[in-house]
């Protein structure tokens, strides 16, 4: 059995996606991540090919498929784009899986099909200016109203696809997490809720230039400004958040290390095949016993993620926790060794990796993010290691 793609099903998914992203995707990917410019037409027409709803049921325009087909066409698009793949993953996992699985059956039946068809745009925010690691540390509140609205104040930071285009259009719909008091044990409660475009209070402070890499995705700062909420539009019950959160960072940290697996693909058979074309002191540089070991080194990290990540989705069932400590793993592993397979296929690649035309320049930068954001490295070696004092017998199963 090929582990990456388990079923018939799944090999097809991915030469659709494959197919599909060498025709749209790859020619626009330098232009996007040199002008900071998110594709929004783009990403608003996978929503024809099903994609846009991949993990959401069938009834409410989703595709209803599993983990591995999540992670399948996150390592497609991220072979080619990352940037591109990253506002994907703000849409589909972040938003459109959390709803799908956390949502009530009026909330799924009222956006689900907005959100899969890409009539509407999600994002999800957590993080804040203050707080991102420590997400009970968060400041922003929502404080329950007499008429049972719920009124949101605070700034949210970092989130992709916040803004949608380059005049501040806010994303259609957040998942928003909040501040809504605290227990009978005085431990912090958080809620979650749907804000849409058009409430008033909800906007955006502000798109952020200037990243690193995965500049083709918009990264902004909302504003939430007594923004009053319907009853409606809270997910669940007040201080459920923890449990949303809990299901929705499996997948999330599943594929983004999915993304770090396109990454290391595309640059190690950039690499590869530059080692062939390429000739100094009249043999091809990969006759260089010191690029053997970049190419070597590198086929095996990448051998190994692909493993790690595919054996992980083959287990993970959506929406029910209980893989953290592979999502973790899998998400502490693959971003560093795909940044590590980048690097050495511009080692490789000399004077011509170093520049944008060659590729790998964009996946260099783009890879650096994976390490920081659904998670830092240390949250990751944190968590697994609290994990494994929970139950050392996970390393003997
Ligand atoms: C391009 C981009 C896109 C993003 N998209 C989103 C999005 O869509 N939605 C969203 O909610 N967020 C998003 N984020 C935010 C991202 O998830 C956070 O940046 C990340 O969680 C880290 O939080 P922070 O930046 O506040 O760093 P901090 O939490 O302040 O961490 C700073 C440093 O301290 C370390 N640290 C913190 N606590 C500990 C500890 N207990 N032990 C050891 N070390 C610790 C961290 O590991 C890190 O090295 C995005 C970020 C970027 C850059």
């Amino acid at each position: 059995m090929d582990i990456a793609n388990p079923s018939e099903e799944h090999a097809m998914l991915r030469e659709m996606v494959r197919n599909w992203t060498n025709e749209f995707v790859e020619p626009q990917a330098l232009e996007h991540d040199r002008d900071e410019k998110f594709n929004l037409d783009l990403l608003r027409s996978m929503g024809e090919l099903g994609l846009l709803g991949i993990s959401a049921p069938e009834e409410f325009g989703g595709a209803g498929l599993d983990a591995t087909a999540c992670a399948i066409v996150h390592e497609e698009l991220s072979a080619s784009d990352p940037g591109f793949a990253l506002a994907y993953l703000a849409h589909s996992m972040l938003f459109v899986n959390n709803l799908a699985f956390n949502g009530s059956e009026e909330q799924k039946a009222r956006i689900l099909p907005k959100v899969c068809s890409g009539e509407w745009i999600g994002a999800m925010a957590m993080s804040e200016p203050d707080a991102g690691t420590d997400v009970l540390g968060l400041s922003s509140t929502a404080v329950l109203q007499d008429d049972g609205t719920w009124c949101l104040n605070g700034r949210k930071m970092w989130i992709t696809n916040g803004c949608i285009d380059e005049t501040g259009t806010p994303a259609d719909v957040v998942w928003v997490y909040a501040k809504t008091g605290v227990d009978e044990k005085g431990r912090v409660q958080m809620s979650t809720f749907l804000v849409e475009a058009g409430t008033e209070g909800y906007a955006v402070g502000q798109k952020i230039y200037d990243k690193t890499g995965m500049r083709a995705s918009n990264t902004a700062e909302l504003v939430f400004d007594n923004c009053m909420i319907p009853a409606h539009n809270l997910v669940g019950q007040p201080g459920q958040s923890l449990l949303h959160m809990m299901a929705n960072l499996e997948i999330e940290r599943l594929t983004l290390a999915a993304m770090a697996l396109g990454i290391a693909r595309r640059s190690l058979d950039d690499m590869n095949r530059y080692a062939t074309e390429r000739t100094a002191f009249k043999s091809q540089i990969r006759d260089f016993g010191q690029m053997q070991r970049y190419i070597g080194e590198s086929w095996a990290k990448y051998r190994s993620m692909r493993a790690y990540i595919y054996d992980t989705a083959n287990s993970m069932t959506l929406g029910t926790p209980g893989h953290r400590l592979d999502s973790d793993g899998v998400k502490l592993f693959a971003t560093t060794a795909a940044k590590e397979i980048a690097d050495a296929a511009m080692q490789v690649m000399g004077g011509y990796g170093y520049v944008g035309e060659y590729t790998v320049e964009r996946l260099w930068r783009d890879s650096k993010l994976l390490e920081i954001g659904g998670g830092t490295l240390e949250s990751h070696q944190k968590n697994i290691t609290r994990d494994l004092s929970k139950d050392p017998e996970a390393i003997n199963r």
